[in-house]
């Protein structure tokens, strides 16, 4: 029977029902955690280049902040809903207390492609986000970054807009800003690199050497390619990437038995993370379909696009050989996929702890940018690595220990710890 149409938030409250039920949580907690404390939707007019008016829409989800500001990225899709935004929100709010980090979770949106726009059009985009917003964000409430198809140069218009506004400088009022203009060396690879290190741990228990283990990755933008990158420094071998093609509507899987290299696809991939299928089959690359990725015989699976990807119609063609699944992506595994995976015994490190290296770091550029002083980058990695280090054998301990799903693990330390600091507020 095919899964119903996909809602990411009725996702992410069939994930939090499941370990309320396991932690007894008292009606109250339940309220205020099973929906976001407030959000905002808002029109943005622009002036396009051609003379024309277009409105696009905007959100910002404010999930929960009992544990401090809120935190996350803005994501620019031309399938943005207000339920993504309220669920990606909700993971946000999980991720940051998964790595113990004193940040709430938000997210926010704008319906748009950036493939059909102009940089004058984006930039126009940022700014008219933030005059709608400038209010019910700030380094002391709500801290936005980057996401999906939105960059560094996006975030300094916008934190750029924001200092026009409050008569100020601020650069702790957004992260993933260049370097130079706020900051931080290592933001660029860390949620990448965060997905490798949790990796890393995951094979340490399991005994296993990454020099003797193949992965296929999902996704070919920042996650994945810094993701691919320290992974293969390790030893390992990714013989998959695939990407969403812009001109055919469609993703294509590239596959290179001998192993894919990086720079060489690095150099034939435009900003977006599409590969040029034509160049890359000069280079020998196969050019396979979309979710070829999904079922290679391989040891793991680093889904790292978007989400909904790994669904009760693809998830029987995951190859018995693989062990592990590492999830770059946001919520890229559908419930009733996530149920077969477990059942079948394969090693899961959960989105919002596997990726959680971005808002880490976001966090650190923060710090940085409050105190407007700057850190090495070999401070900042080293920095990340303890703390992804830390939450994993967290996570994997209490796995243990209570015979948890790993998902569900993860989930029990982040609800316990959110739900204790909404407690000692009193607002519970
Ligand atoms: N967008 C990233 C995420 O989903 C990073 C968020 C942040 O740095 O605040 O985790």
């Amino acid at each position: 029977m095919a899964e119903k149409s996909f809602n990411a938030f009725e996702m992410a409250q069939t994930q939090f029902d499941k370990v309320a039920d396991i932690l007894e949580l008292e009606q109250a907690s339940r309220d205020i955690l099973r929906n976001p404390m407030r959000e905002y939707h808002f029109n943005i007019p622009v002036r396009m280049d051609d003379g024309t008016y277009k409105v696009f829409r905007g959100f910002r989800v404010q999930h929960n902040d009992a544990r401090g500001p809120g935190k996350g990225g803005i994501r620019f899709h031309p399938q943005e809903t207000i339920d993504t935004v309220r669920a990606l929100a909700m993971w946000m709010t999980w991720k940051c207390a998964v790595v113990d980090i004193p940040l709430g979770g938000s997210k926010g949106g704008v319906i748009c492609d950036p493939h059909n726009l102009s940089m004058r059009e984006q930039e126009l985009i940022c700014r008219g986000w933030i005059r709608q917003i400038a209010r019910d964000i700030g380094p002391v409430n709500d801290v936005p970054a980057p996401d999906v198809m939105t960059s560094a140069q996006h975030m300094l218009w916008m934190m750029d807009e924001y200092e026009v506004i409050s008569g100020g400088k601020y650069p702790g009022v957004i992260t993933g800003k260049p370097v130079g203009q706020g900051g931080s060396l290592g933001r660029t690879e860390a949620t990448g690199y965060g997905v490798v290190f949790t990796l890393r741990e995951a094979l340490k228990e399991m005994d296993i050497k990454p020099e003797d283990t193949i992965a296929s990755v999902q996704g070919f933008g920042n996650v994945a390619q810094y993701a691919i990158e320290l992974y293969t420094q390790l030893g390992g071998k990714v013989i998959c990437v695939s990407c969403w093609d812009q001109g055919d509507q469609t993703s294509y899987t590239f596959r290179n038995k001998g192993g894919v290299k990086l720079t060489e696809l690095q150099k034939i991939t435009d900003h977006f993370g599409g590969i040029d299928k034509k160049k890359a089959k000069d280079l020998g690359y196969e050019i396979l379909p979309g979710d070829a990725w999904i079922e290679q015989d391989v040891d793991i699976l680093i889904p790292a696009a978007i989400e909904n990807q790994i669904t009760q119609d693809n998830v029987e063609k995951i190859s018995k050989k693989v062990r592990i699944i590492a999830e770059g992506a946001n919520g890229p595994t559908t419930p009733a996929a996530d149920k077969v995976i477990e059942k079948r015994g394969i090693f899961m490190i959960p989105d919002f702890l596997a990726n959680a290296g971005g808002v880490t770091c976001s966090y650190f550029e923060q710090v940085q940018s409050n105190m407007n002083h700057y850190w090495e980058k070999d401070v900042v990695l080293g920095n990340l690595d303890a703390k992804m280090t830390s939450a994993f054998i967290a996570v994997s301990d209490m796995a243990k220990k209570e015979k948890l799903y790993m998902r569900d693990a993860a989930y029990v330390i982040s609800v316990n710890r959110v739900a204790h600091a909404c407690r000692l507020r009193g607002w519970i």
